[in-house]
């Protein structure tokens, strides 16, 4: 995780990189600092916390030193706390550097280093990394850099300033991403485009054992025997409104918003003649019809996304599907074949331990379909399929739109398997394809209509320590996503329960006032659910139902309901998570929490 950014110019660049870091800061944000070349040396600012409280009050104090070109990066601690020293840029007056990722061999680099003279003040991995390159430097870069690159084991995405090159920032990467954009007459580095969007939209995707050597002169890459590389120059289509809060107080509240619209991008253009249509990627029938097993696979959210998509596939197609949280499937050893589908869902495409699910369902030989957000990424490139979600650039930690992309993708995915396996027929699969692609404009009357009463039931939640979120069938799968927006948000403790499940041990849990979210949308479930709402609020829990506005519930009861605008059963949680999303959303502001940089946490979880 964290984020990396680099300037080379004619402008003063310290604001620029502070401006970068700042739309970086969703990635990590325990600690910031930048690296730039003023006059003769190398000069270093950093300071634990976030860049508002650590590194701007810092710069406030000594100064901005006059550079036009630095480093920067704003940090996620994997060795060593969060502290100013631990803090990066990295390295020795000789050598800077910023990394993005884990060194595993730090510790026999510290030893070889040390043997030969070199101290160490971090607990960092990186500098082992940057003493390192300062051991293979004399005077030749690139060959410093290869040496280092050939010694180095995990993952990194990297700048290097020396102080003899000045005005020269390199970099390099394996595993986290990098990118290099392309100004007038000036070269920026980035770990997503989003960083350096105000400037420029022309980049190019840095790959591994390739060096970019951003100077005055240009932007130029090598392999690493030096020899040049050319590389293709790519547009992002995605604008730097996009990447602003555009007059909402927080992103998330912002990506609520722009839910109608990013579903309507994933579906819309997945939609040819009433019926989904995968040509682009070569999704077809024949394959379809063909597996034996749909294998889901994803972390968090997009898990959670999974977990709809096998009531929804199960359902329409029959077809089995198991889904896996990343890192387990990744160390069992999977029963995945070459005659499965896995569908490998990542919002960043960089997830850690996604990307090893990945490799390993490639290896054995399933077929794979990556579902992501970010355009050419790690996971778009590595899967034999790919689609991308069309969400836009997702800042908020908390995932929202990304979530609900993913889930609708589920639907076009159920809807397309069930057709190729002949369990409905098109006069079925159109109506549900019209069912999903209204989809966007309930999601817009559920913000609207249900934005006070889920402010309401944030204020009976802020002083809770501990509830549950109860549903059967889809309403349990959707629960999941639910609870955990509301503890990584507004750090209170909830968890999900399938609500047959309650007497088998968590209803002893229950007790005067605990606060208790059932969610009963599916009509079929509707009664089964109702009595074991009965049972928690017979030992005295404040229940809040969340179901349609048409849905008859005793209101002996419930305390308070939150009322859903109408859908069919199968299509409800993409309409419910919404307002999930915002009762955590609300009461993580009621609760004064940083909603959008939710402590302990960062984007992107490019590390395992
Ligand atoms: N492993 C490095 C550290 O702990 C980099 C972490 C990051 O990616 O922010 O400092």
């Amino acid at each position: 995780m964290c984020g990396i950014v680099g300037y080379v110019g004619k402008e003063e660049c310290v604001d620029i990189l502070v401006n970068a870091l700042k739309r970086l800061e969703y990635r990590g944000y325990d600690s910031a600092g930048i690296a730039v070349f003023e006059k003769d040396r190398l000069k270093t600012v950093k300071a634990k916390g976030k860049i508002s409280e650590g590194l701007e009050h810092l710069l406030e104090n000594v100064g901005k030193p006059h550079a036009t070109s630095g480093i920067g990066h704003t940090r996620w601690a994997t060795h060593g706390e969060p502290s100013d020293v631990n803090s990066h840029p990295i390295g020795n007056g000789r050598v800077s550097i910023v990394h993005n990722g884990i060194i595993e061999n730090y510790r026999e680099l510290k030893d070889f280093l040390t043997a030969h003279g070199y101290g160490f003040e971090s607990e960092t991995d990186t500098e082992a990394a940057a003493k390192l390159l300062d051991y293979y430097y004399n005077g030749d870069p690139i060959e410093a850099i290869s040496r280092t690159m050939k010694d180095l084991e995990g993952s990194y995405a990297m700048e290097i300033i020396f102080r003899d090159r000045k005005n020269c920032v390199y970099a390099i990467r394996k595993e986290s991403p990098l990118i290099v954009g392309k100004g007038d007459g000036e070269g920026y580095i980035a770990s997503d485009i989003t960083a350096i969007l105000e400037h420029t939209r022309e980049y190019y995707l840095l790959e591994q054992n390739e060096i970019a050597i951003v100077s005055e002169s240009g932007i130029e890459f090598v392999d690493d025997h030096g020899f040049p590389v050319e590389k293709e120059l790519k547009t992002a289509d995605w604008d730097i409104s996009a990447a602003q809060k555009g007059g909402y107080e927080h992103f998330m509240l912002k990506e609520i918003h722009e839910q109608p619209q990013a579903v309507r991008n994933t579906v819309s253009p997945r939609i040819k003649d009433g019926l989904p249509c995968f040509d682009e990627c070569g999704l077809t029938d024949d394959k379809l019809a063909a597996y034996d097993r749909i294998f889901i696979i994803g972390c968090g959210s997009a898990m959670h996304a999974g977990m709809v998509g096998k009531y929804v596939i199960e359902e329409l197609a029959r077809k089995p599907v198991i889904v896996d949280i990343a890192s387990e499937f990744r160390y069992r050893t999977p029963l995945i074949t070459d005659k499965d589908l896995a569908v490998i869902i990542s919002q960043s495409g960089e997830t850690a331990d996604t990307k090893a699910a990945l490799a390993l369902a490639n290896q054995i030989g399933a077929d794979t379909l990556a579902i992501v957000n970010v355009v050419g990424s790690s996971i778009a490139r590595e899967a034999k399929m790919v689609m991308y979600t069309n969400a836009g650039p997702e800042i908020s930690v908390c995932s929202t739109k990304a979530y609900v992309v993913q889930t609708a993708f589920m639907y076009l995915l159920a809807i397309k398997i069930a057709l190729a396996n002949k369990t409905i027929d098109n006069q079925r699969g159109m109506a549900l394809t019209k069912a999903l692609s209204d989809i966007p404009e309930k999601i817009g009357q559920c913000i609207e209509n249900c934005r006070e009463e889920c402010q309401y039931a944030a204020s009976r939640l802020q002083n809770a320590d501990s509830l549950l979120y109860i549903g059967r069938g889809l309403d349990y799968a959707l629960s999941m996503e639910g609870s955990l927006k509301l503890k990584e948000i507004s750090y209170i403790h909830s968890e999900s329960y399938a609500a047959g499940e309650l007497k088998h041990g968590t209803i002893s849990l229950v007790e005067t006032d605990m606060p208790v979210i059932a969610v009963a949308t599916q009509s079929a479930l509707l009664e089964k659910t109702v009595s074991n709402v009965k049972e928690v609020k017979s030992r005295g829990a404040m229940v809040i139902a969340v179901a349609r506005k048409s849905t008859v519930i005793d209101p002996t009861c419930v305390d308070y309901r939150i009322n859903l605008p109408e859908t069919e059963d199968l299509f409800m949680p993409l309409i419910t998570v919404v307002a999930l999303q915002m009762i955590a959303y609300y009461t993580a502001v009621l609760k004064g929490c940083d909603v959008d940089m939710p402590r302990n946490l960062a984007k992107s979880v490019t590390v395992e």
